[in-house]
């Protein structure tokens, strides 16, 4: 049996993968499934992915049969024998990195790639809120496939209004479109984690002109910090913001959450003009 075509639930067994709560780890053995967040991205033949936290590489099987040229960064140094057979059985498509992903530098790395991850909830918001930071627009990732806790997922692609709409929503959506491509049940995994999940697509969309990143981050953290007062209290202690609403004539009565992706960003804009 060559390492593609055995069941993953025996390559687990034969290293030796029990897994590891530390490191978050919840396995997804269902090779149908694996093949259809494999096929979320819509990668072509050849294109690059930069997969986090492979484990004992049942999603990297499956971006590998997509036809994918794989980067897949790994800290549990246990999981790189496994991940390591998987690459001589895909002709070296896979390189291999032991390591943390909150360390490695993408750009330099692993320019012009598809993201796909099924990571720990802590360490994938941290590596979301790292992508869609900075100044460099267009990013250096093509599109991210993440898995996250279907809250959370929820709040990424949030309309204003509701209540998961938020600072979450605001930093993707005012230079991304996300949506919710998949969610995925507790029992699709191994051990199951405690909440359901869900599978988000972002790509990179335009960046508005003449906003910066960080005057959107402290005006969302202010007012989102205390969403249910109105913005004409939560926006007190930013140099300026109540006097930046009045002139786009945004009524500093209404909350944070009522205010929409195209509002923000004019403040921003003219916070910063
Ligand atoms: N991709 C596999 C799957 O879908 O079955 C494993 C998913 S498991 C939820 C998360 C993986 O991320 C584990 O293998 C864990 O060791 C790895 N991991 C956790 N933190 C990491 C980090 N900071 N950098 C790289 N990998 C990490």
């Amino acid at each position: 049996m060559t390492e593609s075509s055995e069941p993953l639930r025996d390559v687990i067994a034969r290293h030796g993968l029990t897994a590891s709560k530390a490191l978050g780890q919840n396995f997804i053995l269902d090779r149908q499934l694996l093949a259809r967040i494999a096929a979320v991205p819509g990668i072509r033949e050849g294109e690059r992915v930069y997969e986090v936290g492979p484990g004992p590489g049942g999603l990297t099987r499956a971006l590998l049969e997509a036809g994918a040229k794989v980067t897949a960064v790994e800290r549990d140094r246990r999981c790189i024998p496994a991940l390591e057979e998987l690459s001589d059985a895909f002709a070296h498509r896979l390189q291999l990195i032991e390591g943390d992903a909150l360390r490695i530098d993408e750009p330099e790395m692993v320019p012009g790639a598809h993201v796909v991850a099924n990571l720990p909830y802590n360490v994938g918001t941290a590596l979301l809120l790292k992508w869609l930071s900075g100044d460099m627009w267009p990013p250096w990732w093509r599109s991210l496939t993440l898995m996250f806790q279907k809250e959370v997922a929820e709040r990424i692609v949030a309309s204003p209004g509701s209540d998961a709409y938020g600072r979450l929503s605001v930093a993707v959506q005012w230079r991304c479109a996300a949506r919710i491509a998949m969610t995925v049940n507790r029992s699709s995994f191994v051990p199951p984690p405690k909440v359901t999940s869900a599978i988000v697509h972002i790509v990179p969309g335009e960046q508005p002109a003449g906003v910066s990143p960080r005057t959107l981050e402290r005006l969302t953290e202010a007012a989102f910090g205390q969403r249910r007062k109105m913005l004409r209290s939560s926006l007190k202690q930013l140099d300026g913001a109540l006097k930046a609403a009045e002139i786009v004539g945004i009524d500093t009565q209404r909350r944070a959450e009522t205010l929409s992706v195209a509002g923000w960003v004019s403040l921003a804009r003219q916070l910063d003009a």
